[in-house]
């Protein structure tokens, strides 16, 4: 429950006339609480705490860099706890994505990818310097910076600050079977439909102008564990192949094991032009994250000007590096992701048998451990709560409150267009017990 603020606070909460719970401590999936209450994490945070929390060799990795070096300005130096996690990760995808640019957060990746993608056309043997546009998706989260914020397609989030956004990003339909396929319409079509949509907006804007599109491979916080129909990755890419445009996935939720393979686009028969993680590759240890680079744009580095006009104090911070190569490397000792994806069925399975029938419950989606339950006012004609009921903050409310479990608030959350999700993201190596745990209080 969240305390007003009596006495006077110095952190600027979310919520600046209201003080959240306080964590004590935390340990494996629970969180606990200094009022006594001891919380399931089945959220890890925001899908971050993959591994648990208070994990004995990461905590021992973080303790043996700090014996070595804590920090160092990476332009100027290397380290081999940046170099570790970079061959970790390039090695991850067979060689396919060569260059690794390791920063603090999920939006700083996507700041890279863009300002990477933005100069990649102007390193061509014959640059393009007119490229400086980017297509994303309706409802699609990228951070909260103005750029990943200009590049989300969260029109809440956008609203307030929508004069000072990039005008070079716009925003076609994401791939949302739920609302967005027509009925009788089927995978193929529905993909169809949304590359002509694509092909039209890169036709409207000049498609000579487009440096990329940009899509999350499992829509995660805004559209809650929405996995594309077959086929429609594929398609997406072959528009941006088309016009010589980047095909970019932001992985900074999917990505990391979440949905069930190290990688998302594992399972969409795709290899991007460039990559966002963050989120599980730290598992909350670290604040990391960072842009995974394919060969085919990093040769045009290396052929070029060879330098990435981009850095930032605290990218390749030793620290960060030694603890994300640890928590991949507990990930692959303890086989996390498969189990991932084995548990990431089962409790689909228990979803779907506990709340599928319910009135409200208008639609259940997710793969791996990523999964919305998507909430309706209406099941019949999939009408969405009013964005001031703000049932999806009360669920999470009630769930820390009442039931011991921590889920995250995600959907359309005062936006309106879509229903509000609850997501559940637990660690990686939850059991079926825990399963059952989440499912029994969600
Ligand atoms: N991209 C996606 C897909 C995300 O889900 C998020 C955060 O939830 C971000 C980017 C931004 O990451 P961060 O909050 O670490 O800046």
């Amino acid at each position: 429950m969240e305390t007003p603020v009596t006495s006077k606070s110095s952190v600027l909460y979310a919520n600046l006339g209201a003080i959240p719970p306080k964590i004590e401590s935390a340990n494996g999936n629970y969180l606990y609480l200094e009022d006594g209450r001891q919380i399931f994490d089945a959220s890890g945070g925001a899908a971050v705490a993959c591994i648990g929390h208070n994990n004995a060799r990461v905590k021992k990795a973080v303790a043996d860099q700090l014996d070595k070096i804590s920090y160092c300005f990476s332009p100027w130096f290397s380290t081999a706890a940046y170099e570790n996690l970079s061959q970790y990760l390039t090695a991850s995808t067979n060689g396919e994505m060569e260059r690794v640019f390791v920063v603090g957060s999920g939006a700083e990746a996507v700041e890279a990818a863009v300002k990477m993608a933005r100069q990649y056309y102007l390193e061509l043997p014959t640059p393009q310097p007119q490229r400086t546009r980017f297509i994303a998706r309706d409802r699609s989260y990228h951070g909260n910076t103005i750029g990943s914020l200009s590049l989300s397609g969260h029109k809440a989030r956008r609203m307030p600050f929508e004069p000072i956004l990039s005008q070079q990003f716009s925003h076609v339909s994401p791939c949302y079977p739920y609302r967005g396929k027509l009925e009788r319409e089927n995978d193929e079509q529905y993909v169809a439909r949304l590359a002509q949509e694509v092909e039209e907006e890169f036709q409207r804007v000049g498609p000579d102008t487009v440096c990329g599109f940009v899509a999350e491979t499992v829509a995660g916080l805004t559209l809650g564990g929405v996995v594309a129909v077959p086929g429609y990755m594929k398609a997406m890419k072959a528009v941006c192949d088309r016009h010589g445009a980047l095909f970019i996935l932001d992985e900074v939720m999917a990505g990391m094991g979440r949905t069930g393979t190290l990688h998302a686009w594992e399972q969409e028969d795709v290899v991007p032009h460039l990559q966002t993680v963050a989120k599980g590759l730290g598992a909350g240890y670290a604040a990391i994250g960072a842009l995974l680079v394919h060969k085919s744009v990093v040769d045009v580095f290396t052929t070029g000007s060879k330098a990435f006009m981009h850095f930032q104090t605290y990218h390749g911070h030793p620290l960060a590096c030694a603890a994300a190569y640890e928590v991949q490397q507990v990930i692959k000792d303890e086989d996390l992701v498969a189990n991932c994806a084995k548990m990431g069925k089962y409790l689909g399975q228990l979803l779907q048998e506990r709340l599928g029938a319910h009135p409200n419950v208008g639609n259940i989606r997710g793969r791996g451990l990523l999964w919305g339950v998507e909430l309706v006012k209406d099941k019949k004609t999939k009408e969405p709560y009013p964005a001031q009921d703000k049932v999806a903050p009360s669920i999470h409310a009630a769930g820390l409150n009442n039931f011991g479990v921590s889920l995250i608030p995600g959907g359309g959350v005062a936006d309106g267009t879509n229903g509000d999700v609850v997501v559940i993201t637990p660690a990686y190596n939850i059991t079926e017990k825990d399963a059952g745990f989440i499912v029994e209080r969600a």
